[in-house]
Formats: structure tokens, sequence, C-alpha cells
């Protein structure tokens, strides 16, 4: 009876260590300099950033942002099924499994900095956007899932045949 509450314990113990999934353990976002968990949460899920962002993908970003020397701000990391559909993502959006970001760029020059330093860095997957608020902001993900490893560039809400930033 002992032994079996000293297991149980351990196994307690682990869980609270290395929670109960595959997330990452918070203490991993210790070596993230320049962003916060809660930067990525899905509006409707607070949390939901540490819980689902992929670390590797945080972590390129951190660098992007480090190259760039000045502050990034994410418009939208994750996304649970519900919020992608409500802000108009694709079903398959990469945003839904955490290796994604769209970062606000008040300008089109910041647009081409972190257009320029992301491909620079290896990033294929680009997305330039340019909102009718006449703002523009970025897509960037790792999902090497997806079949088109490119980048590609909306206008407006409408698909554009030519990058804002060639
Ligand atoms: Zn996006």
């Amino acid at each position: 009876m002992y032994l079996f509450g000293l297991i149980l314990v351990f196994v307690a113990g682990a869980i609270v260590m290395f929670g109960s999934d595959d997330e990452a353990p918070a203490s991993v976002w210790d070596d993230v300099r320049y962003f916060q968990p809660f930067e990525f949460d899905s509006p409707d899920v607070p949390g939901s950033g540490q819980k689902v962002m992929k670390l590797h993908f945080i972590k390129a970003l951190d660098e992007l942002r480090g190259n760039l020397g000045y502050p990034l701000q994410v418009n939208s990391g994750y996304r649970t099924p519900e919020h992608n559909a409500r802000v108009g993502g694709v079903p398959d959006s990469a945003h839904l499994k955490g290796l994604a970001a769209d970062i606000y760029c008040p300008t089109k020059e910041h647009l081409r900095k972190i257009v320029y330093a992301a491909r620079e860095m290896g990033f294929r997957r680009i997305g330039q956007y340019f909102t009718v608020k006449g703002n523009y902001f970025v897509h960037l993900d790792l999902d090497d899932s997806k079949e088109y490893q490119g980048e590609w560039c909306f206008i407006n809400g409408s698909k554009s045949s030519t990058l804002l930033i060639p």
C-alpha cells in the first residue's frame, strides 16, 4: 500500500512537472526573450497560447524579433477551430496547430523589413496582407505539412497575383 502511494505521488509529480499531454512546460518559455505566452492565446481560451504554440516556431519568431531590433505585435497566434472560423481562417490553418502568427505592420516599410528578415531566416510560408483599415500584417508559419511552401498576398481580402513586397 505504501509503495502504491509512493508511485501515485511520483506520477502526480510527473504530471505537474511535464503536463498531462505533450504541452511544453512553462519553463521552456524562459528562453524566449521577446514574447509572452498570452500574446499567442486564442482570444476565446486564455492560456491556450502556452499550451498549443509549438516552441520551435516561437523560438524562430523570437530570433526574427531579435534580428529586427524592435517589438513585434502579434495580431493572431493560436486559434481554436471556433475562433478560426469566426475570423475567416482556412479550415486547415496553421494557426490551429500553433505553428503560425500574424504580425501587425503599421506601414509598408515595416512589412518590407519583416518579410526580408523572415526570408533571410529561411521562412518559406509568408503571407503579405493589406487590410481595408489601411494597414498591413504578415502571416508567418512553419507548417511543413502544407503542400504549398511559398509566399502569397491578399489586398483588401482578395488574393493578389503579385506580392506587395516582391
Ligand atoms: Zn495568419
